[in-house]
């Protein structure tokens, strides 16, 4: 048996088709929707980033603009920055780029996102929403991984649902969309004793750690639905080639460094049912979600106005 391989792209793909006619209805009545970023310092990942989720923007003829500010920012730099974009009216969603430099108080700055913009979902109005199930905005990527799992037929109500990862980004909202969504989840963590038993009982296992390859096959039961958020810069060569299939190995040797998921893809693949690419699994849908959630935010704007 070999997993089969839940493709990423192409559901973002389909999901950005989806809000193509939303967005030509939506500018023709003059919302045309707007994503507003802050980006701070020179993070050369971070930039990689917010330019991936502006290209999107700019396929689907979506407004767009990035504020950037020096890695020697101040909290009230970044402040007045966000205000500015809370304030516009061509900007329907507000994100600021994490991480932030260490002189800027983070919790300041996505306190003050206008939560009916806030599009990643991190201010508390839209995280207690998203507890008592009556969800405005909620983070892109666990949104994302139940939308590709129900465009793959995957039902989770009923089965045991295990998420390795507690972060306010990834592992917290994943474990309440999956238990509303009437699964049984269990939240592990870096304090979690014997790791790979707890992992073993899940049907639906997700790994959102930040570790290469942590969840090899004692992690994994036969026909288990594996989901690999991890997304880890592979440089060392032996490490590489533990990692990677023969395949990747000549662009790793090209490029020096490969990315890789927390799932050691190559021991799990043979015995899962149904397993996450990284790249191409979970990465994708991130930005999918980012911006159906701006098209809605822009929607809803409309409807206010
Ligand atoms: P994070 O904030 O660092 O959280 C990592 C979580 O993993 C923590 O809860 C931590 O436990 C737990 N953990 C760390 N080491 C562990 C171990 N050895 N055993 C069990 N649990 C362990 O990371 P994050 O923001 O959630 O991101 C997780 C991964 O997903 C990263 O690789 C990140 O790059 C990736 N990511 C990808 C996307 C995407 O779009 N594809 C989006 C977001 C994140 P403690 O709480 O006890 O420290």
């Amino acid at each position: 048996m070999t997993a089969e391989r839940l493709d990423g792209k192409a559901t973002a793909q389909a999901i950005r088709e989806e809000l193509r006619g939303e967005v030509e209805r939506l500018t023709a009545r003059g919302a045309r929707p707007g994503l507003g970023v802050v980006l701070v310092g020179d993070d050369a990942a971070s930039a990689i980033y917010v330019r991936n989720k502006t290209t999107a923007c700019e396929e689907l003829g979506m407004h767009h603009e990035t504020k950037t500010l020096p890695a020697s920012a101040s909290t009230e730099d970044v402040l007045a920055l966000v205000e500015e974009l809370n304030r516009s009216l061509a900007i329907h969603g507000v994100l600021v780029q994490l991480p932030l430099p260490p002189q800027v108080d983070a919790t300041r700055v996505l306190d003050l996102v206008d939560p009916g913009k806030d599009v990643d979902g991190f201010h508390p109005d839209n995280v207690g929403r998203l507890v008592q199930k009556r969800p405005r905005f909620v983070p892109c990527t666990p949104v994302g991984i139940m939308e590709l799992l129900a465009r793959h037929g995957i039902e989770v109500s009923g089965k045991r649902a295990v998420v390795i990862g507690r972060s306010d980004i990834v592992g917290k909202p994943m474990a309440l969309l999956l238990m509303h969504a009437n699964a049984t989840v269990t939240v592990c963590h870096s304090r979690t004793r014997d790791l790979a038993a707890v992992a073993r009982e899940a049907d639906v296992l997700v790994a959102a750690i930040g570790r290469a390859g942590l969840v090899r096959a004692d992690f994994v039961k036969p026909g288990a639905v594996v989901v690999d958020v991890g997304m880890n810069r592979v440089e060392d060569p032996a490490e590489a080639r533990d990692l990677l299939p023969p395949a990747r190995l000549a662009n790793f040797e090209k490029r020096g460094y490969a990315l890789v998921g927390d799932v050691h893809a190559p021991s799990v693949a043979p015995i899962a049912g149904a397993l996450t690419p990284v790249p191409g699994g979970v990465g994708p849908l991130t930005i999918a979600l980012l911006l159906k959630s701006t098209v809605r935010a822009a929607a809803d704007a409309l409807g206010a106005g």
